[in-house]
């Protein structure tokens, strides 16, 4: 039993493997103390590595895979530093259109000031143009799509 970093350990009476850093002493799914001779599934250096492997040593041996490849990818995106959230979007671009739903750079860019946003105007507009939020009606102004 290794003991150091970020453990994954198996609970010899329920079976399900949890995180921990060391050992641990109680599951924290059935409660029962854990056995000196605890099964240490696999040993990580990160906490997030270890959020991985917990999801994956509790998933049945067929899906882990794909589960694996899923985690993996969701990780890359949580490390991406973005300058504004895409559940923001759509509000920031709300908040810069007018009565008809269009916007331009000029209603948008005191929005991005107001809230701190700080990406270029010209980006975020081909940004939301390429995910399909706006869509261009002339040189400077996008009609907001539902
Ligand atoms: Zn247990």
């Amino acid at each position: 039993m290794s003991g150091a970093g970020w453990n994954v350990v198996r609970c010899g009476a329920c079976k399900t493997c949890h995180g921990h850093r060391g050992t641990g002493r109680n599951c924290p799914h059935c409660g029962q103390k854990l056995q000196s001779d605890a099964e240490i599934v696999i040993s990580v250096a990160t906490p997030s590595e270890l959020r991985i492997e917990v999801a994956l040593a509790n998933t049945p041996e067929e899906l882990r895979d794909s589960l694996r490849k899923r985690l993996q990818a969701n990780q890359k995106l949580f490390h991406q530093e973005e300058p504004i959230s895409f559940q923001r979007l759509p509000q920031i671009l709300l908040s810069a259109t007018d009565g008809n739903g269009a916007l331009s750079i000029e209603t948008l860019q005191p929005v991005l000031d107001k809230n701190s946003i700080n990406i270029d105007v010209e980006d975020l507009i081909a940004m939301s143009e390429s995910q399909g939020l706006l869509v261009r009606l002339d040189t400077d102004c996008w009609q907001l799509l539902e």
